[in-house]
């Protein structure tokens, strides 16, 4: 190489490392870890190379460029959050769910959530690109902890005659691509056995939105026998009996049962997570209007053209069925709570939006419906940080605000510890020691998500259900 290319290399490298290197100093405000319940005053924070140098002790290690950010008395630090069902599909035209990559990664961020695991995607092609972007620094976005494509028949094309080595090979393909866990819908009970085996072969986790065992079905009681490590949306058990399906036992079901208790003691006995996923329950009914309110404009997220259709839209069809379940869903997470499985509940959005309510804002909704539930807001923060870390496998790395863990931590204004709303339009994220400003990454994205115009909606139609068949 010649001299010249070689002086320019080594400036580009030092320009890449001192940028790397700036160290990050958070002083002022409060600090809540996510290691206990407490609200303390910030001893101060230094992040240096993506990670978390000092919480406390002597700050002045900091190197002198550092980038300093003082914070108001009223501020609180918190750990960035975790969405363990961040379906980033938007269903703008009731056909088909598509998923959508251009906005909700900022949102993500510019809300808190600096990891999503999206729990089943549509095109996971599209999905792992866009990991690939956002962890080169192309573009900001969340940790995005791939999923893959759905395993059982929520997977177009996904044939019932599927032998275990099938689900082998399959499982090693995505594996090998990067995805940091699977999640099944539509599974039955030798499938589901074969993905968890193989998916622990590669340390990789399984999570489900499986039923009440009815028409070959898996009763999450059954898959944590199993070894499953997450179930979606409702625990499972000897009350989710197999002659019907689970949402129709769930639908008025009661907690201070024999059942609910010996569910509740497997849960902890196995330590598998439950995802509640209440808010995406209220979406489909009829919008609990406690948690359903908009802290910001979302729809100015729309292009034009897709705001103005969705406007003129009839109102939405209120699922009576879902609306009931939101309600009994809260009980049961408070249930679960109160007989100890605080550590083992995490947070996750799941609903696609039809073009209100996006996602990332949903992340606030959740956590709502969770404090209102009757759970403290330390243990709920909690649930959205550090056992969202855990339940992934990065307890160890993410989740909480400790001296060699990775630099993910939100502002926000105010105490959430007194009310949980304060984690709405945070002041400042930061993921993996870099900084970003929320209003900045929101005023990017505005009029984005959608078609610009009626020529394009073709684009926009749901992806030819992408995700490939499993591979034989
Ligand atoms: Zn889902």
């Amino acid at each position: 190489m010649t001299l010249r290319i070689a002086t320019l290399l080594l400036s580009f490298l030092a320009t890449a490392l001192s940028a790397q290197e700036r160290d990050v100093v958070i002083t002022g405000g409060w600090l809540f870890t996510a290691t206990g319940n407490d609200r303390i005053r910030n001893p101060g924070i230094v992040i240096r190379a993506g990670k978390f140098l000092r919480v406390g002790g002597d700050l002045s290690v900091a190197l002198p460029n550092a980038e300093r950010v003082a914070l108001a008395d009223s501020e609180t630090v918190i750990p960035g959050m975790f969405d363990l069902h961040a379906h980033y599909a938007v269903e703008l035209f009731g056909a088909g769910r598509k998923d959508e990559t251009v906005a909700y990664p900022s949102l993500f961020v510019a809300n808190g959530v600096t990891s999503t695991f999206p729990a089943g995607e549509m095109d996971p092609t599209v999905m792992r690109e866009l990991r690939i972007r956002i962890e080169n620094g192309g573009e900001p976005g969340p940790r995005l902890l791939n999923s893959g494509p759905y395993f059982g028949t929520a997977r177009p094309g996904w044939d019932r005659d599927i032998t275990a080595q099938q689900i082998y090979d399959d499982v090693d393909h995505w594996a090998e691509l990067g995805v940091k866990g699977f999640k099944a819908k539509g599974i039955a009970p030798d499938e589901l056995r074969a993905l968890i085996e193989r998916a622990h072969f590669h340390g990789l986790t399984v999570t489900g939105h499986l039923d009440s065992g009815n028409r070959n079905s898996v009763n999450p009681r059954d898959a944590i026998l199993m070894g499953i490590d997450r179930i979606e949306h409702f625990m499972g058990g000897d009350a989710f009996t197999a002659d019907k399906s689970a949402y129709a036992s769930y639908e008025r079901m009661t907690f201070d049962t024999p059942e609910f208790k010996r569910i509740a003691e497997l849960y902890k006995r196995a330590h598998t997570n439950f995802d509640a996923t209440l808010s995406a329950y209220g979406y489909y009914g009829k919008r609990d209007p406690d948690v359903f309110t908009y802290f910001v404009d979302e729809k100015k997220f729309l292009t034009p053209y897709m705001r103005s259709v969705i406007d003129a839209r009839q109102p939405r069809q209120v699922n009576q069925q879902f609306e009931n379940i939101y309600w009994t869903k809260r009980k049961e997470i408070k249930a679960f709570y109160d007989a100890g499985g605080g550590d083992l509940i995490t947070l996750g959005t799941d609903h696609p939006s039809w073009g209100e309510f996006f996602t990332p804002f949903s992340v606030h909704r959740e956590l709502l419906s969770l404090s209102r539930s009757g759970i403290p807001n330390a243990a709920v923060l909690r649930i959205a940080t550090i056992n969202g870390a855990r339940a992934m496998g990065f307890g160890d790395r993410l989740g909480s605000i400790e001296v060699g863990k990775w630099a993910d931590l939100v502002v926000v204004r105010g105490n959430p510890l007194a009310d949980i709303r304060r984690t709405r339009q945070p002041r400042l994220v930061v993921k993996a020691g870099r900084v970003y400003d929320p209003d900045a990454l929101m005023t990017s994205v505005e009029g984005k998500i959608g078609p610009a115009s009626a020529a394009d909606t073709a684009a926009w139609a749901p992806t030819p259900r992408g995700a490939p068949r499993p591979r034989s």
